[in-house]
């Protein structure tokens, strides 16, 4: 199987119809999409990821409308959250009926579901009779694509298309929430910051994205959206060396050469950092160089996701 990179719905359509699995744009990052009702579609995410079963999957749905069937209970302040943030990209944890496959929860009693905003994502949704399972469409454990070149290199032969939407707007994964004891919990930083969660809520959401919690969610284990070369954190301390790349939030400080240096953002904004920060790292990794640095946001609004993605894609190297 080749993969090809196209802008026609129908094709994509067809294929997902047909129980295969393509790669499609959100406003996150890139999927890849199954039919989620399907089981061996489903089972070929899995398989074609490199991703353990027992790591559960978000449903993608038009609207909650379409996702009423598969959900048994969407507390008051979820949909205070759903009317305020979707389409968009925060993902709910919600007790689930009997018509979603076991597979796509790995068992647990909870289901992911999600209304992305991705205007030709939109468009395939509302021409699909069914949902779709959609984990990131990068193999295991590496970078996620915000492009369609990047899935395609990622995954060339193993899926037929690449829904080509362009580059994905916000460039990291959903939020994901749930209900604790009458209170939303965050389980995955993303998108959508806690400080815009808390203001709608009037409350402060308590964070469980620990490893150590059960169940183990891909998005909560400790060495992920790693690249290849060695990235680690810039302090001060580090001296330009040859054979190193360097990524700054928006300065890149005297002494360091142009070439071998990227600044993730013109005006110092987390959104264009977050835009730009996937692709940069899978461009960096792909230039050769011996090892990579990093400079750290600040944990306030979105640098509290960008931190929590680069201290499990620096762990690895620490
Ligand atoms: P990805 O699709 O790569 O963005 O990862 C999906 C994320 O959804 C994982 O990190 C999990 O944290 C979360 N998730 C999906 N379904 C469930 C579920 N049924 N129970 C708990 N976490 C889930
Ligand atoms: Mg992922």
């Amino acid at each position: 199987m080749t993969t090809g990179i196209t802008q026609d719905i129908s094709k994509v359509a067809t294929a997902l119809q047909q129980g295969l699995a393509v790669g499609i744009p959100t406003e996150t990052v890139y999927g890849l999409a199954a039919n989620g009702l399907n089981e061996d579609a489903i089972a070929s995410i899995f398989s074609i990821k490199g991703r353990p079963t027992s790591n559960p999957l978000i449903l993608h749905f038009f609207s909650l409308l379409q996702a009423q069937p598969f959900v048994e209970a969407f507390h008051e302040d979820l949909l205070l959250l759903e009317k305020n943030f979707c389409p968009g990209p925060i993902t709910f944890l919600v007790p689930k009926t009997g018509l979603v496959p076991e597979l796509i929860t790995a068992g647990l009693p909870r289901v992911a579901v999600r209304f992305p905003s991705h205007p030709v994502l939109r468009d395939l949704l509302a021409s699909l009779e069914f949902p779709l399972a959609a984990p990131s469409a990068n193999r295991y454990g590496a970078v996620s694509p915000t492009d369609a070149h990047q899935v395609q290199q990622q995954l060339d032969g193993e899926i037929p298309w690449v829904l080509d939407g362009g580059l994905c707007s916000y460039g990291l994964e959903s939020t994901i929430v749930g209900m604790e004891e009458d209170k939303v919990v965050i389980y995955r930083h993303g998108s959508i910051p806690l400080d815009e969660l808390s203001v709608v809520l009037g409350y402060i959401p308590a964070i469980k994205n620990q490893a150590n919690a059960s169940p183990l969610a891909p998005g909560m284990v400790k060495y992920h959206y790693a690249p290849n070369t060695p990235l680690k954190y810039f302090e001060n301390s580090v001296q330009a060396k040859e054979r190193v790349g360097y990524l700054f939030i928006q300065h890149i400080p005297e002494g360091f050469p142009p070439m071998q240096c990227l600044a993730l953002s013109q005006e110092g904004d987390l959104r264009e950092v977050a835009r730009n920060l996937y692709r940069s790292l899978i461009e960096m990794d792909a230039q050769g160089f011996d090892e990579l640095y990093i400079e750290k946001p600040l944990p306030e609004g979105l640098g509290l996701t960008l931190l929590d993605r680069l201290n499990r894609a620096t762990a690895k190297f620490g």
